[in-house]
């Protein structure tokens, strides 16, 4: 239930149209993985699917998203697990967790299982290694075997990391696709701007969005989103907590290009 409970209950649907950018990643995976999870009868032999997926590049960049959107394509149940559950737990529990994990995932097929920061649980680095962490290790690998070589199995394992080159190089071997996630393109961070300006009222022009997209050169798609969030408090600091209890919504004053610039040196 830990490790599972989010995946199961609060599932978040995440159209592509969502996903700003990222064109080439897009049609690859509606290829290689989506159309396979829903017409399995298709995709047999040769023609059978990677089961590991790697996700790779600077932190905030989609990765997440895009897992996220693969499960809803495909309509695959999203399993998500969270390294640091499975490393702080008692000698032994993180294995079973691991099993149980798969098992619960491989009943509910078609099944995507997304391990964020795969290389903080599967690293390379023996040096400091225990017992443990290489038992883990190895009940991965197994299970990972085990849904590459039954066709049957509609499980696809997405990895994603900041790190490629911290992985285990037996699991990198897994993880068959590997695609790189790059920092958003202008085009890309202009759509994240424009998203978010949809939610709230403001006066902001094209010339102004493209300005702004411009000057976010080397933000991530996260920073973006986090400066458009910042940005648009402007109106309500501008309140005292007595005025913000009684002010209507539509009297809030528009977000501007101003409250934009200030962001940029705030941030
Ligand atoms: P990390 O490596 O830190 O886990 P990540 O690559 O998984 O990051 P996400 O968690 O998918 O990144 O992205 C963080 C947030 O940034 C998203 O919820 C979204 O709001 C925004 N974002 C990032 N990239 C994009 C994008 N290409 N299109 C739209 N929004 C994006």
């Amino acid at each position: 239930e830990q490790i599972l409970g989010e995946s199961m209950h609060d599932f978040k649907h995440v159209a592509w149209e969502d996903i700003a950018g990222l064109e080439s990643a897009k049609s690859t995976f509606l290829e290689a993985i989506i159309m396979p999870l829903r017409r399995p009868d298709l995709f047999t032999g040769v023609r059978s699917p990677p089961r590991g997926v790697l996700l790779f590049g600077p932190p905030g960049t989609g990765k997440t998203l895009i897992a996220r959107s693969i499960a809803s394509q495909a309509k695959a149940k999203f399993f998500s697990i969270n390294p640091s559950s499975l490393t702080s737990k008692w000698v032994g529990e993180a294995e079973k967790l691991v099993k149980t994990l798969f098992a619960v995932a491989a009943a509910h097929q078609p099944a995507i299982i997304f391990i964020d920061e795969v290389d903080s649980l599967l690293s390379k680095r023996s040096g400091n290694e225990n017992e443990s962490t290489l038992r883990l290790k190895n009940e991965f690998l197994i299970h990972l075997d085990g849904a590459a070589s039954n066709e049957e199995v509609r499980l696809l394992v997405i990895g994603a990391t900041n790190r490629p080159q911290e992985l285990d190089e037996a699991v990198r071997r897994r993880f068959v696709r590997r695609l790189y996630v790059p920092l958003p393109t202008k085009e890309a961070r202009q759509k994240i701007i424009e998203k978010i300006l949809r939610q709230v009222k403001h006066s902001l022009d094209a010339t102004e969005i493209n300005e702004l997209a411009e000057l976010t050169d080397g933000y991530s798609g996260a920073d973006v989103d986090s400066l458009c969030r910042y940005a648009s408090m402007a109106p309500l600091r501008l309140l005292t907590p007595d005025q913000m209890e009684v002010i209507e919504t539509h009297q809030l004053p528009a977000v501007t290009i101003i409250d934009f610039k200030q962001a940029l040196r705030d941030i």
